[in-house]
Protein backbone atom coordinates (compact mmCIF):
# COMPACT_ATOMS: atom_id res chain seq x y z
CA UNK A 1 0.00 0.00 0.00
CA UNK A 2 2.65 2.61 0.70
CA UNK A 3 4.55 1.82 -2.91
CA UNK A 4 1.21 2.88 -4.30
CA UNK A 5 0.48 6.05 -2.30
CA UNK A 6 3.99 7.46 -3.33
CA UNK A 7 3.55 6.30 -6.69
CA UNK A 8 0.34 8.11 -6.79
CA UNK A 9 1.91 11.49 -4.52
CA UNK A 10 4.92 11.32 -7.82
CA UNK A 11 2.13 11.39 -10.63
CA UNK A 12 -0.32 14.12 -9.10
CA UNK A 13 3.25 16.10 -8.33
CA UNK A 14 5.51 15.99 -11.44
CA UNK A 15 3.06 14.79 -13.94
CA UNK A 16 4.69 12.40 -16.71
CA UNK A 17 8.61 13.47 -16.22
CA UNK A 18 10.87 10.75 -16.14
CA UNK A 19 11.10 8.82 -12.96
CA UNK A 20 15.36 11.02 -12.49
CA UNK A 21 13.44 14.38 -12.85
CA UNK A 22 10.92 12.77 -9.92
CA UNK A 23 13.69 11.71 -7.71
CA UNK A 24 16.00 15.07 -8.40
CA UNK A 25 13.04 17.37 -7.38
CA UNK A 26 12.58 15.24 -4.10
CA UNK A 27 16.19 15.22 -3.51
CA UNK A 28 17.40 18.60 -4.57
CA UNK A 29 17.54 21.10 -1.41
CA UNK A 30 20.35 23.40 -2.84
CA UNK A 31 17.28 25.11 -4.04
CA UNK A 32 15.34 28.08 -2.42
CA UNK A 33 12.68 27.12 0.32
CA UNK A 34 9.76 29.09 -0.36
CA UNK A 35 6.69 29.31 2.32
CA UNK A 36 2.84 29.72 0.95
CA UNK A 37 0.71 31.10 3.51
CA UNK A 38 -2.77 30.47 1.60
CA UNK A 39 -6.22 29.58 3.09
CA UNK A 40 -7.66 28.74 -0.31
CA UNK A 41 -6.27 25.20 -0.53
CA UNK A 42 -6.86 25.03 -4.57
CA UNK A 43 -4.55 27.61 -4.89
CA UNK A 44 -1.67 26.90 -2.14
CA UNK A 45 -1.65 23.19 -3.53
CA UNK A 46 -1.32 24.77 -7.53
CA UNK A 47 1.58 27.11 -6.57
CA UNK A 48 2.95 24.49 -4.40
CA UNK A 49 3.07 21.79 -7.83
CA UNK A 50 4.33 24.60 -9.76
CA UNK A 51 7.62 25.30 -7.61
CA UNK A 52 8.36 22.02 -6.75
CA UNK A 53 8.24 21.65 -10.35
CA UNK A 54 10.76 24.29 -11.00
CA UNK A 55 12.99 22.47 -8.49
CA UNK A 56 12.38 24.88 -5.25
CA UNK A 57 11.99 23.59 -1.70
CA UNK A 58 8.50 24.36 -0.30
CA UNK A 59 6.09 24.69 2.63
CA UNK A 60 2.57 25.84 3.28
CA UNK A 61 0.15 27.23 6.06
CA UNK A 62 -3.28 27.62 5.60
CA UNK A 63 -3.55 30.52 8.31
CA UNK A 64 -1.82 33.51 9.33
CA UNK A 65 -0.63 32.38 12.80
CA UNK A 66 0.60 29.32 10.85
CA UNK A 67 2.31 31.00 8.78
CA UNK A 68 3.69 32.96 11.10
CA UNK A 69 5.16 30.60 13.10
CA UNK A 70 6.64 28.71 10.70
CA UNK A 71 8.27 31.96 8.49
CA UNK A 72 9.82 32.44 12.20
CA UNK A 73 10.62 29.14 12.84
CA UNK A 74 12.29 27.30 10.20
CA UNK A 75 14.88 28.63 7.76
CA UNK A 76 12.47 30.26 4.80
CA UNK A 77 14.07 32.06 1.60
CA UNK A 78 10.89 33.71 0.28
CA UNK A 79 7.28 33.83 1.37
CA UNK A 80 4.60 34.10 -0.85
CA UNK A 81 1.64 35.50 1.76
CA UNK A 82 -2.03 36.09 0.90
CA UNK A 83 -3.95 39.33 2.79
CA UNK A 84 -6.97 37.88 3.60
CA UNK A 85 -6.13 35.26 5.89
CA UNK A 86 -7.77 33.21 9.31
CA UNK A 87 -6.75 33.52 12.70
CA UNK A 88 -3.96 36.37 11.64
CA UNK A 89 -4.28 38.76 8.17
CA UNK A 90 -1.45 38.40 6.08
CA UNK A 91 -0.53 42.32 6.69
CA UNK A 92 -0.32 41.24 10.58
CA UNK A 93 1.50 37.98 9.54
CA UNK A 94 4.13 40.71 7.65
CA UNK A 95 4.47 43.60 10.33
CA UNK A 96 5.40 40.85 13.06
CA UNK A 97 7.64 39.17 10.45
CA UNK A 98 9.60 42.29 9.61
CA UNK A 99 9.83 42.90 13.61
CA UNK A 100 12.73 40.79 13.43
CA UNK A 101 13.54 39.04 10.14
CA UNK A 102 13.83 40.43 6.69
CA UNK A 103 12.75 37.40 4.25
CA UNK A 104 11.66 38.33 1.16
CA UNK A 105 7.54 38.49 0.79
CA UNK A 106 5.53 38.82 -2.17
CA UNK A 107 1.93 38.93 -1.27
CA UNK A 108 -0.89 38.00 -3.07
CA UNK A 109 -3.95 40.59 -3.10
CA UNK A 110 -7.50 40.66 -4.32
CA UNK A 111 -8.17 42.37 -8.10
CA UNK A 112 -7.79 46.20 -7.66
CA UNK A 113 -7.28 46.18 -3.65
CA UNK A 114 -5.05 49.76 -3.99
CA UNK A 115 -5.10 50.07 -0.47
CA UNK A 116 -4.14 46.67 0.47
CA UNK A 117 -1.17 47.28 -1.96
CA UNK A 118 -0.23 49.95 -0.73
CA UNK A 119 -0.18 48.74 3.10
CA UNK A 120 1.67 45.69 1.70
CA UNK A 121 4.49 47.72 0.64
CA UNK A 122 4.48 50.05 3.30
CA UNK A 123 4.73 47.51 5.59
CA UNK A 124 7.32 46.17 3.86
CA UNK A 125 6.70 43.62 1.26
CA UNK A 126 8.94 43.25 -1.69
CA UNK A 127 6.56 42.51 -4.37
CA UNK A 128 2.76 42.07 -4.90
CA UNK A 129 0.67 40.01 -7.64
CA UNK A 130 -3.04 41.10 -7.86
CA UNK A 131 -5.41 37.54 -8.24
CA UNK A 132 -5.98 35.61 -10.27
CA UNK A 133 -2.40 35.77 -11.61
CA UNK A 134 -0.12 33.64 -14.46
CA UNK A 135 2.38 31.21 -12.47
CA UNK A 136 4.43 32.41 -15.29
CA UNK A 137 4.44 36.04 -13.39
CA UNK A 138 4.64 34.44 -9.64
CA UNK A 139 7.86 32.67 -10.79
CA UNK A 140 9.37 35.63 -12.18
CA UNK A 141 8.51 38.02 -9.30
CA UNK A 142 9.98 34.92 -7.43
CA UNK A 143 13.56 34.73 -9.24
CA UNK A 144 13.71 38.90 -8.71
CA UNK A 145 13.11 38.82 -4.96
CA UNK A 146 15.31 36.20 -4.51
CA UNK A 147 17.99 37.60 -6.72
CA UNK A 148 17.72 40.73 -4.83
CA UNK A 149 18.26 38.92 -1.40
CA UNK A 150 21.17 37.59 -3.07
CA UNK A 151 22.72 40.51 -4.24
CA UNK A 152 21.93 42.07 -1.24
CA UNK A 153 25.31 40.97 0.68
CA UNK A 154 27.51 41.13 -2.32
CA UNK A 155 27.76 43.07 -5.25
CA UNK A 156 29.13 40.68 -7.23
CA UNK A 157 27.54 40.62 -11.06
CA UNK A 158 26.24 37.53 -13.05
CA UNK A 159 27.77 36.78 -16.20
CA UNK A 160 26.58 37.11 -19.35
CA UNK A 161 28.47 34.87 -21.94
CA UNK A 162 27.47 34.15 -25.60
CA UNK A 163 28.40 31.12 -27.50
CA UNK A 164 27.46 30.49 -30.99
CA UNK A 165 24.43 32.51 -31.11
CA UNK A 166 23.49 31.19 -27.59
CA UNK A 167 23.38 34.19 -24.79
CA UNK A 168 22.93 33.38 -21.20
CA UNK A 169 22.66 35.93 -18.37
CA UNK A 170 22.57 34.75 -15.12
CA UNK A 171 21.45 38.06 -13.64
CA UNK A 172 18.18 38.05 -15.16
CA UNK A 173 18.12 34.48 -15.49
CA UNK A 174 17.92 34.55 -19.15
CA UNK A 175 18.55 32.33 -22.27
CA UNK A 176 17.87 33.54 -25.67
CA UNK A 177 18.89 32.22 -28.75
CA UNK A 178 19.69 34.44 -31.76
CA UNK A 179 17.56 37.21 -29.46
CA UNK A 180 14.43 34.81 -29.10
CA UNK A 181 14.01 33.42 -25.75
CA UNK A 182 14.58 30.46 -24.13
CA UNK A 183 12.30 28.99 -21.21
CA UNK A 184 14.43 26.60 -18.97
CA UNK A 185 13.47 25.18 -15.58
CA UNK A 186 16.19 26.24 -12.78
CA UNK A 187 18.00 22.93 -13.14
CA UNK A 188 18.34 22.90 -16.95
CA UNK A 189 19.59 26.74 -16.57
CA UNK A 190 22.01 25.67 -13.88
CA UNK A 191 23.62 22.79 -16.24
CA UNK A 192 23.49 25.38 -19.57
CA UNK A 193 25.46 27.69 -17.06
CA UNK A 194 28.06 25.45 -15.83
CA UNK A 195 28.72 24.03 -19.54
CA UNK A 196 28.88 27.70 -21.01
CA UNK A 197 31.31 28.92 -18.43
CA UNK A 198 33.80 25.66 -18.67
CA UNK A 199 33.62 25.58 -22.22
CA UNK A 200 35.39 23.68 -24.32
CA UNK A 201 36.25 21.76 -20.65
CA UNK A 202 34.67 18.15 -20.87
CA UNK A 203 32.79 18.00 -17.29
CA UNK A 204 31.65 14.61 -16.81
CA UNK A 205 28.80 13.69 -14.54
CA UNK A 206 29.61 13.36 -11.31
CA UNK A 207 30.90 16.89 -11.56
CA UNK A 208 27.41 18.33 -13.36
CA UNK A 209 25.68 16.00 -10.38
CA UNK A 210 27.15 17.52 -7.56
CA UNK A 211 26.60 21.10 -8.93
CA UNK A 212 23.29 21.07 -10.64
CA UNK A 213 21.67 18.72 -7.89
CA UNK A 214 23.46 18.97 -4.63
CA UNK A 215 26.03 17.17 -3.21
CA UNK A 216 24.20 14.97 -0.91
CA UNK A 217 22.10 14.05 -3.96
CA UNK A 218 21.40 10.10 -4.33
CA UNK A 219 18.90 9.80 -7.07
CA UNK A 220 18.92 8.18 -10.66
CA UNK A 221 22.00 8.78 -12.02
CA UNK A 222 21.15 9.19 -15.66
CA UNK A 223 19.27 12.43 -13.87
CA UNK A 224 21.92 14.75 -16.25
CA UNK A 225 20.70 13.13 -19.28
CA UNK A 226 17.46 13.42 -18.90
CA UNK A 227 18.39 17.68 -18.42
CA UNK A 228 20.35 17.31 -21.46
CA UNK A 229 17.76 15.86 -23.67
CA UNK A 230 15.28 18.33 -22.51
CA UNK A 231 17.67 21.63 -22.94
CA UNK A 232 18.37 19.70 -26.67
CA UNK A 233 14.66 19.93 -27.46
CA UNK A 234 14.57 23.52 -26.37
CA UNK A 235 17.69 24.79 -27.98
CA UNK A 236 19.32 22.33 -30.51
CA UNK A 237 16.01 21.05 -32.12
CA UNK A 238 14.54 24.50 -32.40
CA UNK A 239 17.47 25.71 -33.81
CA UNK A 240 19.22 23.35 -35.98
CA UNK A 241 22.58 23.44 -33.67
CA UNK A 242 24.67 20.80 -31.98
CA UNK A 243 25.20 22.73 -28.99
CA UNK A 244 26.18 20.32 -25.87
CA UNK A 245 28.22 17.22 -27.22
CA UNK A 246 28.24 14.14 -25.33
CA UNK A 247 31.40 12.76 -24.74
CA UNK A 248 31.27 9.27 -24.54
CA UNK A 249 31.84 7.60 -21.06
CA UNK A 250 32.97 10.88 -19.96
CA UNK A 251 30.38 13.72 -19.89
CA UNK A 252 29.55 16.48 -21.37
CA UNK A 253 30.90 19.55 -23.38
CA UNK A 254 29.96 23.24 -24.80
CA UNK A 255 32.49 23.91 -27.65
CA UNK A 256 32.92 27.63 -29.10
CA UNK A 257 34.29 26.68 -31.99
CA UNK A 258 32.09 23.55 -33.16
CA UNK A 259 32.45 22.80 -36.91
CA UNK A 260 30.15 20.12 -36.79
CA UNK A 261 26.99 21.99 -36.45
CA1 LIG B 1 -7.41 34.17 1.33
Amino acid sequence: MKQKRETRYFVEVYGEESDAVKTASKEENRMAKILIIEDEESIARFVELELKHEGYDTDKAFDGREGLEKALSSDVDLIILDIMLPMLNGMEVLRRLRAVKDTPVIMLTARDAVMDKVSGLDAGADDYLTKPFAIEELLARIRVALKKKAGAGTQESGEKMTIRGVTLDADRHEVTVDGEDIELTNREFELLRLLMKNKNIVLNRDKLISEVCGYDYVGETNIIDVYVRYIRTKIDDRFGIKLIRTVRGVGYVIREDDRES
